[in-house]
């Protein structure tokens, strides 16, 4: 089915922004005539990541939430508290359980094609685009694209998010599986910002991360001396096993990416700008900017679909350049943040649904003087 045939629509690259786009494609009736082509050079058979979000509500992935934490905890050297999050639930959805769920879901589909092949070039014509892998070449009307060729938002404030995360499995109870550690700030901060998550399954079983925001990402053995003093110094944990790691990086920057979109080529995902620059979490945002993509691919009128850029770019702005100056730094921030506020008016703030007022209070928890300065900076450059 793959070669002589011009796809209404490629998506290249399916990864979470990808088969999200494939699976709510495949759920709507008026999509059932349309061609659709999925390329990735990986078969997906990996858990290759783990995602955690906070969310109120359900999602269309809820069957494979594979645990959730009614309750958070932050913890710093002047603060350690314990977050009731009522009505949001922090959930955790495994990579390997997404792939094979939407994989399942969208195999039934007439339509719908999936290869294992490396995109190496997209060729725009007047009409088409023209995918060229490693084995092939196939044809697209449109290409929606989630993968990067070079980080071209170096030119931006950007720093990358890095961690490695230990599945660790211990011998005696050691953990509240009603409860995860969202930020643990407990080790001693150089120019970068650190901390831990500690994400416990059951009594005995663990996700601990380590996560860095600093321009050059470590090799992985350089995270495990961290790792190890964390769970034996601090959380006083000796006796555990390494069941599964973790390794990953994320690109925080308030770069525009979708500057780089055509009519025929739209960037998504990661590459389309969906990471909140300011947090790195990356999976809400992705389902809520596929959902909005939706009614544009149904009418045929992606010509008319705007990628939101909304006020929060600016705050994005102000909050990177204030830690990455060395203005302030990442942990004196969120202590203040969670020592002020309720955790819910920060979710509504990260998710970009605040309202003037919540804000504001946001807006004037962390120390204000560096906070001053680059919004001075930042609106100076604008
Ligand atoms: C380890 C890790 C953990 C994360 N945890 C969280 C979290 O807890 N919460 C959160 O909100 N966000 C998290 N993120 C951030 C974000 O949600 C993920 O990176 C997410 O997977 C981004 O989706 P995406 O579709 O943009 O990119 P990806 O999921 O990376 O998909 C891109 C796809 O493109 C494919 N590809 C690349 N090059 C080519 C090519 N040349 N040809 C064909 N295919 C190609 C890749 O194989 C991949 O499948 C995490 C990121 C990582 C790396």
């Amino acid at each position: 089915m793959a070669e002589g045939i011009t796809y209404d629509h490629i998506i290249a690259g399916t990864g979470l922004a990808g088969l999200t786009l494939a699976y709510k494609l495949s759920q709507k009736k008026e999509y059932q005539d349309k061609k659709l082509l999925l390329i990735d050079k990986e078969s997906k058979t990996k858990n290759d990541r783990t995602w955690c979000f906070w969310e109120a509500g359900k999602n269309d992935f809820e069957s494979i939430v594979y645990h959730q934490w009614p309750q958070l905890r932050f913890a710093s050297t002047q603060l350690n508290k314990e977050l009731d999050i009522a009505p949001y639930h922090y959930k955790m959805v495994r990579g390997i359980d997404f792939y094979k769920y939407v994989l399942e879901a969208i195999n039934v589909a007439q339509n719908i094609t999936v290869v294992q092949d490396s995109i190496t070039q997209l060729e725009e014509q007047d009409d088409t685009v023209v995918v060229h892998t490693s084995a092939n070449t196939y044809r697209g009307q449109q290409v929606f694209k989630s993968y990067p060729d070079r980080l071209a938002h170096t030119q931006d404030q950007f720093v990358w998010q890095h961690f490695k995360g230990w599945k660790i499995k211990t011998q005696t109870d050691q953990f509240d599986p009603k409860e995860a550690t969202l930020m643990d700030f407990r080790v001693t901060q150089g120019n970068d910002t650190i901390f831990f998550y500690v994400l416990p399954t059951s009594e005995q079983e663990a996700l601990i991360e380590v996560t860095l925001f600093s321009k050059d990402i470590l090799v992985s053995e350089a995270y495990d001396p961290y790792l190890k003093a964390y769970i034996g110094d601090t959380l006083g944990i000796a006796d555990y096993q390494v069941e599964e790691e973790e390794l990953g990086a994320i690109p925080m920057t308030t770069y525009n990416f979708q500057q780089s979109r055509s009519t025929r080529i739209i960037p998504i995902g990661t590459n389309g700008g969906s990471v909140k620059a300011s947090s790195g979490y990356a999976f809400t945002r992705i389902q809520r900017d596929i959902e909005a993509l939706i009614p544009f691919i149904l009418k045929n009128k992606l010509d008319e679909y705007t990628f939101p850029r909304n006020r929060y770019v600016l705050y994005d702005k102000i909050f990177l350049n204030a830690i990455l100056t060395g203005k302030t730094s990442g942990a004196e921030v969120f202590t203040r943040l969670f020592k002020k506020l309720k955790p819910q008016n920060i979710f509504k703030f990260l998710d970009e649904e605040g309202s003037f007022l919540t804000d504001l209070k946001v807006f004037t928890a962390p120390p204000t003087l560096p906070f001053l300065k680059a919004l001075v900076e930042e609106l100076r450059g604008l």
